[in-house]
């Protein structure tokens, strides 16, 4: 029997899931999913959750503040639940350079709609007492921000676009997008072809090996990312904002339990690593690396015990923002990927515009233009 549908997504994660949900919201159109692995079981299980607006490209802010008002109101919105915690995030200024460029970030934020607000030193240690101050000339805070539960969310998505009518096609492997006199035909899988005139490549890390034998590719590089988990001591069980700390070099966050989940902001990943075989625990001298500088901006965590941590691969284009746009010169072919390290904090924001794309020709939840392929010197033929 032929298999037929309107839209075949490649990808089951944060991304792939939120798009499928948005287009079986906007147009009850045959979707299918194909996921070579189970829901969620790419790059989006590893995710830190984090979820901030602090990006200084006005164009991610606005994805990331369109998200945070699905995870605000998740049961409404979507069904079940997404694990959304308020924490509150504080990005920190050190210098007059660093200070102007958290007050221009802040502005912009707010003229867009978010709350944000300045901080001054005093400020930030009347609202973090357990935080270390001295060397901050300024911090940011953003009231509303938090975390949510990766899975959890993708599932949720996914859920909720099955009782829409989307078909998910786990532990199918989608070997090639068909493409004749430059229109998207099907998709070759491992289970059988899928007939279709629209694909969406939403394959994260592997988006280019679909996109390279069609003659494009964004040039996505393979990071390798980790993320620790520490169990707060017992003076700081009542928990602490989420940071994104440029002075010490670590971003860290409360988790559920009595966590603290942290991460280097810079770090040197090994070279390229292979998404379907990289070293996925955690390096020993980057556990006390990170330890190190979460202590630098609050001392008591010096008493805090690891506990576990994972790795993970960051999809990263050339000018590290994603890539969500119609690909050059193949009629019918979308993709959505490169999004590094943000993707589960922007995927309800782009899964809308994505489906607006392709039912519409547009999105307008958020303008996607600046986020092409024109970008990088490829024009849609
Ligand atoms: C350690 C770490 C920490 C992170 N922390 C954060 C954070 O705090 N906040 C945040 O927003 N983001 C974070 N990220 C980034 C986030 O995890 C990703 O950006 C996001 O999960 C991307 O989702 P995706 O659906 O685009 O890709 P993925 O989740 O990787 O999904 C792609 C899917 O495509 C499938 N696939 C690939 N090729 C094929 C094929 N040929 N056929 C069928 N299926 C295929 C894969 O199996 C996979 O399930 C983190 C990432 C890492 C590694």
């Amino acid at each position: 029997m032929r298999t037929v549908a309107d839209v075949v997504i490649i990808g089951a994660g944060a991304t792939g899931c939120s798009i499928a949900f948005h287009l079986a919201r906007l147009k009850r159109t045959r979707v299918i999913v194909v996921e070579k692995g189970s829901l969620a079981s790419g790059m989006t299980k590893r995710s830190g959750g984090m979820i901030r607006l602090s990006y200084p490209w006005e164009s991610e802010a606005r994805l990331a503040l369109a998200s945070l008002g699905y995870f605000q109101n998740w049961k409404e919105l979507v069904g079940s639940g997404c694990g959304f915690t308020r924490t509150g995030f504080v990005t920190v200024a050190q210098g007059e350079t660093q200070a102007a460029q958290l007050e221009h970030q802040v502005a912009m934020l707010r003229r867009i709609g978010a709350k944000a607000e300045i901080l001054s030193r005093e400020q930030l240690g009347e609202l973090q007492p357990a935080a270390h101050v001295d060397d901050v000339t300024l911090a940011a805070y953003e009231p509303e921000s938090g975390y949510a539960d990766p899975i959890a969310a993708t599932q949720s998505l996914a859920a909720r676009a099955k009782k829409l009518g989307v078909s998910f096609h786990t532990g199918t492997f989608a070997k090639r997008v068909l493409v004749e006199r430059g229109r998207v035909f099907g998709v070759d899988t491992t289970t059988g072809e899928i007939e279709t005139m629209s694909v969406v490549i939403a394959a994260g890390p592997w988006s280019d090996r679909l996109l390279k034998p069609l003659g494009v590719k964004i040039g996505i590089r393979s990071e390798r990312a980790q993320v620790a988990f520490f169990e707060r001591p017992a003076e700081l069980k009542a928990g602490h904002a989420a940071f994104m700390d440029s002075i010490t070099g670590v971003y860290f966050r409360p988790h559920t339990f009595g966590l603290t989940l942290g991460g280097l902001t810079e770090w040197q990943s090994d070279a390229k690593p292979n998404p379907d075989q990289f070293e996925d625990t955690v390096d020993q001298a980057y556990v006390q690396d990170v330890h190190r500088r979460i202590v630098a901006r609050v001392p008591a965590m010096v008493n805090a015990r690891y506990v576990r941590g994972h790795a993970g691969i960051y999809d990263t284009s050339p000018d590290g923002h994603a890539v969500l746009d119609r690909v050059p010169g193949i009629h019918g072919l979308v993709v959505a990927a490169g999004f590094s390290g943000s993707g589960s904090a922007l995927a309800p924001a782009v899964g809308a515009c994505i489906a607006e794309l392709v039912t519409e020709g547009a999105a307008s939840t958020v303008d996607l233009s600046p986020f092409g392929f024109a970008r990088f010197g490829l024009e849609e033929c």
